[in-house]
């Protein structure tokens, strides 16, 4: 996933996996000079929760030593995500489609603006098989291209997105925060009930415990239909507003801005 001298941005949320990675990270690239880590944080305006979060990470990136950039949804867009959530209060989308499209795009627009040539963010092993049957039941299989690991083929188009977490599961990452002492906000996120994601993790969750070794399975299949999904890439195109792979003429990230101006 990373070359000696890697420019590297960590997505760092605050919450237990981000920054057990963060510390993971940091030591490994005291090894490598060449290298470079930079921790960045997106606000996206969740009133009396994200507050708590940045402030840990402020706290463990100083801590480390790490460079930290704290970027908002309301300077790069325009809007907090509490104004987006009230404003389309009507509308088919839950707050997480809008956060989980936005975000991407303020990690990516982030670690370009340092000159970032990965971007690693926390996902672990539970958060990948959510994320495999969350894109197969919305009948977007193409964008399990977006999940590999190594980062996408498309990433030339973008910040190569590089998963260090993937096969570690949710259970392992929180042991070794607990273990290894690290702060992290265990408050989940106010918007989370109401995501699709909820009720495929509680699925997964429970065929876990029936049928061990479940989230593996679904993550190695996704993995293995990566090299035919790879023969289709030719469908994506680009988005004509940013640039960034699309199927439409707009990428989501564009199209939701442009419904919200
Ligand atoms: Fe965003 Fe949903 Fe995660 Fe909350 S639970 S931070 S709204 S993606
Ligand atoms: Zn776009």
């Amino acid at each position: 996933m990373f070359e000696h001298d890697s420019r590297i941005a960590i997505g760092v949320s605050g919450g237990k996996d981000s920054l057990s990675l963060l510390h993971i990270m940091a030591e490994i690239e005291r090894d490598f000079s060449m290298a470079k880590l930079t921790a960045i944080t997106v606000d996206e305006g969740i009133q009396n929760y994200r507050d708590e979060a940045i402030k840990l990470a402020e706290e463990a990136t100083k801590t480390l030593g790490i460079e930290h950039l704290v970027v908002s949804f309301k300077e790069l867009f325009g809007h907090s995500l509490d104004e987006i959530v009230e404003k389309t209060k009507n509308g088919p989308l839950t707050p997480c489609s809008f956060c989980g499209v936005l975000r991407r795009r303020a990690l990516n627009t982030s670690a370009k603006m340092i000159g970032a040539d990965r971007l690693a963010t926390a996902h672990n092993l539970d958060d990948m098989a959510q994320t495999v049957l969350l894109n197969m039941l919305r009948g977007d299989h193409r964008r399990l291209l977006l999940l590999d690991p190594r980062g996408s083929p498309l990433s030339d188009m973008f910040v190569a997105r590089v998963k260090p977490y993937c096969e570690i599961p949710e259970r392992e990452s929180t042991l070794h925060a607990y273990i290894r002492g690290i702060r992290f906000q265990s408050r989940p996120c106010p918007y989370a009930p109401a995501s699709m994601r909820s009720d495929i993790r509680d699925f997964l969750d429970r065929m876990e415990v029936k049928r061990p070794g479940t989230k593996f399975i679904v993550f190695q299949s996704m993995q293995k239909m990566l090299p035919q999904l790879e023969q289709e890439n030719r469908v994506f195109g680009t988005c004509k507003r940013c640039g960034e792979p699309t199927t439409q003429d707009l990428c989501r990230a564009c199209s939701i801005l442009e419904d919200l101006s």
